[in-house]
C-alpha cells in the first residue's frame, strides 16, 4: 500500500479556512481576550491582553498587595522579578539566564547601554546609526553626545554602508534589528561581525523582533541588546522593556544610573555606590511589580509556543496579505513598501497610500484596527502587524476585502476620518 502526502497548500492562494484549520498555532487564539468584531493587526505596537493577565493582575492586587502588603517583596517574589522574567526572556532571544533582566522603559535602557560602551571603549567617539531609525534611538544618542561632552559624534549611514563604515574610531554601532516602518530586517550575524572586526561593539535595538522571530544574540555574539515588552510580548502598555548585556561585558560594565536597586548589598543602605555583580546593576529603582506580573504572563504564553512556527506563519499571514493587496488595491493608490515577498523581513506589512491616515481611520471605524506612521520623502503608511498568535487566515483576507472596500468607495473622505489624534 502507498501513502501520498497531501499537497501542501499555498499559503497565498488556498482558500483561508483549509489554512486556519491546519494551523498548528490556532488554539492560542482563545487565551486572549480578542473581540471577534474586530480585527486586530496593531499587535507590533500594543499587544492585545492576554486572559491569563487579567486574572493574574488580579491577585497580584487582592492578595500580594492587599493581604500580603509589604511582606511579598520576599513571600511572593516581588524583588527577584526583574532578574526572574529576565532570565525567561533569555530564552526567546538566544542569550544565558543571567545576561537579560526586565527594568524601566526601551528608552531608559537606551541611555544606560548607549552611556557604557561609550565608557567601556573611551578613546574611540563615532556612534552608527541609520537616518529613520526610531527616533528615541538616535534622541537618545544625541542626548548621550550631549551631556557627555567629550566629542563623540553620531553618524548616519544608509543600510547598506554600515558595515563599511564601521572603523577604527566607530565605539557603538546602534541600529533596530526590524525597522518600525518598512519593516526590513537587519542581518544580525553579519552586521555584528563586520563591527566587531574593527573593534566597535553592537547594540540591537529588539522591539520589533522580539517575539516575533527566534532571534539569537550569542550566535551572533551581539554586546548589548534592548527591547519593548508591549508589542509582540503582550506585556500591557507601558510594560517595562528588557536589557541584555554579554556575560564577558557585565564586570567592567558602567551604568550611568547607578540607583540602590542596582547596588551590590541594597539593603546595607551604604553611602557609597557599589554595582551589584552582572546584569543585576542595570536595574535603577523600584520595579513595577503590577507591569511586571502582566508582561510574565505575556512571555510565558510567548514561551509556550515555538518560535520557528510564528516565523512560518508570521511569513504566511504576511505574504498573503501583501499578495492580496498589491492585486486588488493598487488600481486605487496602495502600494505595498518595504521588502518583496520572498525576502525576509519583519512582521508587519506597511501600505502606502496618498491619504494613508484617513483610509486608517475608516479602516479603524470597521474594526480593522491598524496605525499610520509618516513617511520622510514620500505618502503615509498604514501599518499592518502581523502576530501569529492569534490572527487568522481568515482574518487577513477580511481585512484585505475591508481595504478593498474602504478605497473603492471612498469612504475615508468623509470629515471625519481627517481628524489627526493625539496617539496614532
Ligand atoms: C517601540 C519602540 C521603542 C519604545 O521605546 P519606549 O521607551 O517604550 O517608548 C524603542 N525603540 C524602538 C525601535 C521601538 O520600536
Amino acid at each position: 500500500m502507498t501513502h501520498s502526502m497531501p499537497a501542501p497548500l499555498d499559503p497565498i492562494t488556498a482558500d483561508a479556512a483549509a489554512l486556519d484549520a491546519a494551523d498548528p498555532l490556532a488554539p492560542f487564539r482563545e487565551r486572549f481576550d480578542l473581540s471577534d468584531d474586530i480585527i486586530y493587526l496593531d499587535g507590533n505596537s500594543l499587544g492585545p491582553l492576554p486572559k491569563g493577565a487579567a486574572d493574574r493582575i488580579a491577585s497580584v492586587v487582592r492578595e500580594e498587595w492587599g493581604e500580603g502588603l509589604i511582606r511579598s517583596w520576599n513571600t511572593a517574589g516581588w524583588i527577584e522579578a526583574p532578574l526572574r522574567v529576565g532570565a525567561k526572556l533569555a530564552r526567546l532571544v538566544g542569550a544565558a539566564p543571567h545576561e537579560v533582566v526586565v527594568a524601566d522603559s526601551t528608552s531608559v535602557n537606551l541611555h544606560k547601554v548607549i552611556h557604557a560602551a561609550l565608557a567601556a571603549q573611551p578613546e574611540r567617539k563615532t556612534i552608527l546609526s541609520e537616518p529613520g531609525n526610531f527616533p528615541t534611538d538616535l534622541y537618545l544618542i544625541e542626548s548621550a553626545i550631549r551631556t557627555l561632552g567629550k566629542g563623540h559624534r553620531l553618524v548616519l549611514v544608509p543600510r547598506e554602508q554600515i558595515a563599511a563604515r564601521c572603523d577604527a574610531d566607530t565605539a557603538l554601532v546602534l541600529l533596530t534589528h526590524v525597522h518600525y516602518r518598512t519593516a526590513e530586517l537587519y542581518d544580525m550575524v553579519a552586521v555584528t561581525a563586520a563591527a566587531h572586526a574593527v573593534g566597535a561593539r553592537v547594540c540591537w535595538d529588539l522591539s520589533h523582533s522580539l517575539g516575533a522571530m527566534p532571534i539569537d544574540l550569542n550566535a551572533a555574539r551581539a554586546d548589548y541588546a534592548v527591547g519593548c515588552g508591549y508589542k509582540f510580548l503582550n506585556g500591557g502598555p507601558g510594560a517595562p522593556a528588557m536589557v541584555f548585556v554579554a556575560e564577558r561585558h557585565q564586570e567592567t560594565l558602567e551604568t550611568p544610573m547607578g540607583g540602590w536597586i542596582g547596588h551590590a548589598r541594597p539593603f546595607a543602605f551604604e553611602d557609597a555606590y557599589a554595582p551589584a555583580p552582572g546584569i543585576a546593576r542595570l536595574q535603577c529603582g523600584t520595579p513595577p511589580i503590577l507591569s511586571l506580573a502582566a508582561l510574565e504572563v505575556g512571555v510565558d504564553l510567548m514561551l509556550e509556543a515555538d518560535l520557528t512556527q510564528v516565523a512560518a506563519k508570521s511569513r504566511a499571514l504576511r505574504e498573503r496579505l501583501m499578495a492580496r493587496v498589491a492585486a486588488t488595491c493598487g488600481t486605487y493608490g496602495a502600494e505595498v513598501i518595504g521588502p518583496p515577498i520572498g525576502q525576509p523581513r519583519g512582521s508587519h506589512v506597511s501600505v502606502a497610500h496618498p491619504s494613508a491616515y484617513a483610509v486608517m481611520q475608516a479602516l479603524i471605524a470597521r474594526g480593522v484596527i491598524g496605525d499610520y506612521r509618516v513617511q520622510p520623502d514620500g505618502p503615509g503608511v498604514m501599518r499592518f502587524g502581523i502576530t501569529p498568535l492569534y490572527l487568522r487566515f481568515t482574518d487577513v483576507d477580511r481585512a484585505v476585502a475591508s481595504i478593498e472596500e474602504v478605497l473603492r468607495t471612498g469612504v475615508w473622505q468623509a470629515p471625519r476620518f481627517q481628524v489627526r489624534q493625539a496617539v496614532t
